[in-house]
């Protein structure tokens, strides 16, 4: 049974069509540029060329007809017809309050994804264009959808409040909601998976530190604590994300230094983080080969990172009462020796010591704490996709 996995931005849409019978990635592709001179579609089969579509994409409705005829395409698909495809399972960013789990959609959910659309403006429009795109091009096929901000519903209420006037979080819903949930969802259940514990027995920190980073805090299972906010800039310093701050530096800079409200949006999403300080680039390979070869920025840019995270780490243990196994994952955390020894450094006196040379490794799912350590420490490479797949099939076998 083949599920097709969506995950619609604003210009994009990315797609993969799993075999949920061995979990194999039939084809996985990239639209880019949808509306956009220059719109192309990419499309990867193992073993194959790439099978590239360059064409003019006007719409999602367009991208997502050429999505399903790279799939059944003669010489470059991978399936016969749309009928071997049993349901979409679409990537949504924000589900706010409402939304705990996955959800088939009907259209009271497509309503609640828009009165969301004020909490997340770059994502949920782009996400409801894909739903509807995907109802008029396949109306008889199932879909369901996946929420970011589902698994982190279980924190409780010290967790998400902040510490502003009650009025504010039920007048204009103001609250942490937390990202990243699905790949935090999947990475800790799949470490609970291999060291073979039930993971209710378990108190888990995942790491997912990619462009965008979050650490979560999983007790019994459920999220308890997550460092992404009520927007996905709270947190760790990121690639170009400042993550926390105080406050008040918002207001300084608008009354003391002029800058405008959308100059100083800018600046917090997309010229802060590790960008920001290094002055070198938001990719962390740039900055950790700047950083090696004596740039005294970049390297600042990476103690900062590595520091907060640290940080995090440590304040998620005091609200699990304890922790059993520290989780990395996405781009930075599987690929990242260096930020994986940095981030656990110094943590030694909470029983967590990583093993310099297991350490060495990149991207595969591995234990890398020393025989010693009480804490174990290990690499999941995440994959959203997979369990946006699994979530999909499960509703739709109810
Ligand atoms: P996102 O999904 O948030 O865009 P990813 O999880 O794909 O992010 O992570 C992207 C980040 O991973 C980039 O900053 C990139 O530099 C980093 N990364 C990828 N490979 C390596 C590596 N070998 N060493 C260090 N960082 C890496």
């Amino acid at each position: 049974m083949n599920i097709l996995v969506i995950n619609c931005g604003s210009s994009s849409l990315k797609y993969q069509l799993i075999n949920m019978t061995n979990e194999e990635v039939l084809a996985q592709g990239i639209v880019e540029r949808i509306g956009i001179d220059g719109s192309i579609l990419t499309q990867k089969v193992e073993g194959r060329d790439k099978y590239i579509i360059e064409t003019p994409m006007e719409s999602h409705k367009i991208a997502v007809k050429l999505v399903l005829d790279a799939l059944v395409d003669n010489k470059n698909g991978v399936i016969n017809s749309m009928d071997e495809i049993a349901a979409v399972g679409h990537r949504i960013v924000h589900g706010g309050e409402r939304y705990a789990k996955s959800v088939l959609v009907d259209d009271e959910v497509v309503k609640y994804i828009e009165e969301c659309i004020k909490l997340a403006p770059l994502h949920n429009p782009a996400h409801i264009i894909g739903i509807n795109a995907c109802k008029e091009l396949m109306p008889n096929t199932k879909m369901a959808v996946v929420f970011d901000t589902a698994f982190h519903q279980t924190m409780p209420e010290h967790a998400y409040l902040y510490a502003l006037p009650y009025e504010l979080y039920k007048e204009h819903n103001i609250r942490k909601y937390g990202f990243h949930g699905t790949s935090h969802k999947y990475v800790s259940a799949k470490v609970a998976e291999v060291m073979g514990k039930d993971i209710k027995d378990l108190k888990i920190v995942t790491c997912h530190l990619g462009n965008g980073a979050s650490i979560t805090a999983v007790k019994d299972g459920i999220s308890v604590e997550t460092s992404m906010g009520f927007t996905p800039l709270e947190g760790v310093a990121m690639g170009t994300r400042s993550g926390n701050i105080d406050p008040a530096i918002v207001t300084y800079l608008m009354k003391e230094a002029n800058y405008s409200l959308d100059e100083v949006n800018e600046i917090l999403n997309k010229k802060s983080g590790v960008l920001g300080i290094s002055g070198v680039s938001s990719d962390f390979r740039d900055i950790e080969a700047a950083a090696s070869n004596g740039n005294h920025r970049a390297q600042l840019a990476l103690d900062i990172f590595h520091y907060r995270v640290k940080q995090h780490v440590a304040s998620y243990a005091a609200s699990m009462g304890g922790v059993d196994v520290v989780v990395f994952t996405a781009g930075v955390g599987e690929n990242s020796p260096e930020t994986r020894e940095e981030v656990c450094k110094g943590l030694e006196f909470m029983g967590i010591n990583i093993d310099p040379a297991k350490n060495k490794v990149r991207g595969k799912l591995t234990e890398i704490s020393s025989d010693s350590s009480k804490v174990k420490i290990y690499i999941v490479p995440t994959n959203e996709e997979l369990m946006i797949a699994k979530d999909t099939l499960a509703l739709i076998s109810k």
